[in-house]
């Protein structure tokens, strides 16, 4: 990923997360959210977000039950984790703060992907890794 994309990500972030702390919201970093399955859901991201959360170590092939970056209860990609995961409390009450927080950032995911040429894909985690060969793809 260019160093320029990766930058503005890490910013949109960095914005994301002091939204999201003047908020009432808690998380005990237990981890279970992240096994997907069980938590009865599943990450959603861009296409960019998936390149970013992945680096050089993309999973060629993994459980989709479980994140593949959760290591026990630790997740592995802290800063590098996707909109859905710092977005995501669940014991945030009611869930439509949630929900407009998301769509509004989503806008800003999807104004770099115009920015940046890459085509805009939302889609399950693995479904991006298993297209990993098309991240780039410029249309
Ligand atoms: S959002 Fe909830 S389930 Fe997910 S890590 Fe935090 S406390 Fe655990
Ligand atoms: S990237 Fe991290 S926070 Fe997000 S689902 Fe995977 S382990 Fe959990």
């Amino acid at each position: 990923m260019q160093q320029e994309i990766a930058e503005e990500l890490a910013r949109l972030y960095a914005d994301l997360d002091a939204e999201i702390a003047q908020r009432a919201w808690r998380c005990r970093a237990c981890g279970a959210c992240c096994h997907f399955a069980a938590h009865g859901h599943e990450l959603f991201c861009t296409a960019l977000e998936a390149e970013f959360l992945a680096g050089d170590e993309a999973p060629d092939a993994f459980n989709h039950d479980v994140c593949p970056f959760l290591d026990d209860a630790r997740c592995t990609r802290r800063d590098r984790r996707t909109l859905a995961c710092r977005v995501y409390h669940c014991e945030a009450s009611p869930t439509d703060a949630m929900s407009a927080l998301s769509e509004a950032y989503l806008g800003r995911l999807k104004v770099l992907h115009e920015r940046f040429g890459v085509r805009w894909r939302y889609a399950v985690l693995s479904e991006h890794f298993s297209r990993r060969n098309i991240l780039h793809c410029k249309d």
